[in-house]
């Protein structure tokens, strides 16, 4: 009975042991397998996730986004819009002009300095006149006899062809162009144009400002006021800079009147159609 109740208790013995061994070999071992989710596997685990799309590594999008914007990007239009077709072939035919034109003008180098490949012009105003106003002198030295100077000014372009006339009994309410005065710039200068234009490049309105006294202090005379308001006037016009000293466009004008090139710089200007070129 003994033998009988000890064979049982080895034989329960050994399924325990038996139930136990298997026990511990399916039963689920958390930490091991935690241990190797949370190691090896996220080592492994990483190239999906960075991965970026292609085009976000390529290098004309990288770190400099403006040069994507700038570059071969066709600007919008007008309003918004794309250029058509036809609008793009005509600035192509106005590249051509310009280059063909060589340096009997200095459209081309304005258009490389500009930035913005704009060529700016007022509409064929010879029937409606272009308003100018003569704001209130207040500045020191003033004399009456300048604003007679600054019409001599505008009259050299005119007379040169351009096809624009001006009207000089504007009001302040009605002015396309204001003309007014300072006593001096904090700069070496005696005169500014701010022109203003809209997406096609018609000017729309300018302000010219004239400084009554020179950087030095010394005091214009009617004849320094004559020669720096040509020069405003040819900003008004449209023009930038010329590299030529012999031309009034140039930065600090050397000459006192318009140059031949200057006139057939304008006269180009005005034959081409303004806007973008690019
Ligand atoms: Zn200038």
């Amino acid at each position: 009975m003994v033998e009988r109740r000890l064979t049982g208790m080895i034989a329960a013995a050994a399924v325990l042991i038996v139930l136990f061994i298997f026990w511990d070999a399916v039963r689920p071992t958390r930490r091991p397998v935690d241990a190797a989710a949370d190691g090896p596997m996220r080592i492994a685990e990483p190239p999906p996730i960075p991965a970026p799309p292609p085009q976000a590594t390529s290098p004309a999008q990288g770190a400099t986004p403006t040069t994507t914007s700038q570059g071969t990007a066709v600007p919008a239009g007008p309003n918004g819009r794309e250029p058509s077709y036809m609008e793009l072939m005509a600035r192509s035919e106005t590249r051509r002009r310009i280059r063909s034109s060589g340096s009997t003008t200095y459209i081309g180098e304005m258009l490389e300095a500009s930035g913005d490949s704009m060529l700016r012009r007022w509409d064929n105003r010879q029937t409606s006149p272009i308003r100018v106003w003569f704001a209130p002198p207040h500045a020191a030295n003033f004399q009456p006899t300048f604003v007679e100077a600054i019409k001599q000014a505008f009259e050299q372009w005119t007379s040169a062809g351009v096809p624009v006339r001006f009207d000089f009994n504007a009001d302040s309410s009605n002015a396309e162009v204001t003309v007014k005065w300072r006593i001096q710039f904090e700069i070496e200068r005696t005169g500014q144009t701010d022109v203003t234009w809209d997406d096609n490049g018609h000017i729309q309105g300018a302000v010219i400002t004239l400084a009554t006294f020179d950087p030095k202090g010394r005091p214009m005379e009617p004849e320094d006021i004559r020669v720096v308001a040509t020069h405003e006037v040819g900003h008004l016009l449209g023009l930038d800079h010329s590299k030529d000293s012999t031309d009034i466009m140039f930065p600090t004008a050397k000459v006192r009147d318009l140059s031949d090139r200057d006139v057939r710089t304008v006269l180009f200007l005005y034959q081409l159609t303004p806007g973008s070129l690019r």
